[in-house]
């Protein structure tokens, strides 16, 4: 499918289902579908950032694991995304939020997982050995308007109170470090940044492999049925025998399981990155990746390690966007553009379900995903490996206090 861009611009074709990320991303791993009945510790369903995630660390707590995708590593959100590594809730939530929603203890718990979860993410990609463009150079968020940055200040001022260093920069310090005269100030979380979601995605998905993990591609799930003791998974050629089974559909929870909660929104979202800006170009792009209050469909910017901006709309909107930040004459040649899908929980927070004996659902980690379900990986495996050290507090993101 090919998408035509603006008549100025000088790009013809453009590629609109491959996110850029395949241009800089390392292949994806040899993987075959599953073709045989085999029995594990535990299913994964789903080789997104979550999925791959739990796999990993339950492999280094020596289970025996298969993760089961519909494609490949990587073709849900989590390859399609726009690389942003945000230590926080979903717009406009801070901390308050998770305590409001899930009681103090484990709000508390969930506000210091999610406020380290850019740290864990850098850390396991080194410990690891990913290289994926990461750059832990701050992310930002600006306001467009001065009760934004009331708003702002709230959150920032929560996410203080629980000993994060998030800062509150005003209108001449935000247009220094963004380039951009027109915000009121910003959210600044230095420990945030940015990399190439893709190789970050298939780096994971080597490092599972790496552990042990059978990793089945090309391998829908059809359903899973109780028997016996275990869980049978099904796909269309096998199926897998596990005592335990996480599902992480992300925008395909509810259609592979009731879970009782509000349905999820889905909503699609279209990327864009231009060609490499000129070496002559005076505009360079922002010293970090940041998005705005603005109403939908709000700005969002970064660059590339090879000088490309990213930003978030269609190829039509990006070209209007960016032409007005270069000097009158430098046009900007659209490369990409792609899209995907995010799964947005009725209260913007993540869920952890156990809808059966053994049966894990996670999801819910609403445009906020790079950081949080990597760290949130990490939590599933730790509760299935040893529910009583994390005293089942990622159960309680599935009853919330109040409402939904
Ligand atoms: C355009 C876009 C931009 C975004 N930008 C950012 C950002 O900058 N920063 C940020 O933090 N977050 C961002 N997000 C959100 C982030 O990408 C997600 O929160 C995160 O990737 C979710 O990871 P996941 O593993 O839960 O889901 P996914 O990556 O979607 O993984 C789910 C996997 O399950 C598989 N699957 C589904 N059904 C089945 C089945 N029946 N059998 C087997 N496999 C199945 C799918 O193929 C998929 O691979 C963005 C999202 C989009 C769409």
């Amino acid at each position: 499918m090919t998408h035509q861009p603006p008549r100025s611009d000088r790009s013809i074709a453009i590629d609109v289902d491959s996110p850029f990320w395949a241009l800089t991303a390392p292949p994806a791993p040899s993987t075959t579908p599953l073709r045989e009945d085999a029995a594990v510790d535990v299913v994964v369903v789903g080789a997104g950032l979550l999925g791959l995630s739990t796999a990993i660390h339950l492999a280094e707590s020596g289970a025996r694991v298969a993760v089961v995708e519909a494609h490949e590593p990587g073709a849900g959100s989590s390859g399609r995304n726009t690389g942003f590594v945000i230590p926080n809730f979903p717009s406009p939530l801070g901390p308050a939020a998770a305590i409001d929603a899930f009681g103090v203890e484990a709000g508390e718990w969930l506000v210091s997982n999610v406020g380290g979860a850019a740290d864990f993410l850098f850390r396991l990609t080194e410990r690891l050995g990913i290289a994926c463009e990461q750059d832990q150079i701050g992310w930002a968020q600006a306001a467009h308007a001065d009760e934004m940055l009331n708003g702002l200040e709230s959150i920032a001022k929560g996410w203080q109170a629980h000993g994060f260093p998030i800062e509150l920069l005003d209108a001449d310090a935000t247009a220094a470090l963004l380039g951009f005269t027109r915000y009121r100030g910003c959210m600044m979380f230095r420990r945030g940044g940015q990399l190439n979601p893709l190789a970050y995605v298939r780096g994971l998905a080597n490092a599972a492999i790496d552990l042990g993990v059978a990793l089945y591609t090309r391998s829908p799930v059809l359903g899973t049925e109780r028997s016996g003791p275990d869980w049978v998974v099904r796909t269309p050629l096998a199926h897998l025998r596990a005592g335990q089974v996480v599902l992480t559909l992300n925008v395909a929870t509810d259609g592979l399981i009731n879970l009782g909660h509000a349905p999820l929104r889905i909503s699609h979202m279209r990327q864009t990155a231009t060609a490499p800006l000129p070496p002559t170009s005076p505009y360079k792009g922002p010293s970090l990746p940041f998005s705005d209050t603005a109403p939908h469909p709000n700005f969002a910017l970064r660059t590339t390690r090879d000088g490309r901006l990213v930003t978030g709309g269609d190829p039509e909107l990006a070209h209007r966007r960016l032409t007005g930040l270069l000097p009158p004459g430098q046009s900007i040649e659209i490369a990409y553009t792609w899209g995907g899908d995010t799964a947005h929980t009725a209260d913007l927070l993540p869920r952890f379900e156990e809808p059966a004996p053994g049966l894990f659902s996670a999801i819910g980690c609403n445009g906020r995903g790079v950081a949080m379900a990597s760290m949130m990986g990490a939590l599933v495996a730790e509760h299935l490996s040893d529910p009583l050290r994390s005293k089942g507090l990622l159960l309680r993101l599935g009853r919330p206090v109040r409402g939904f």
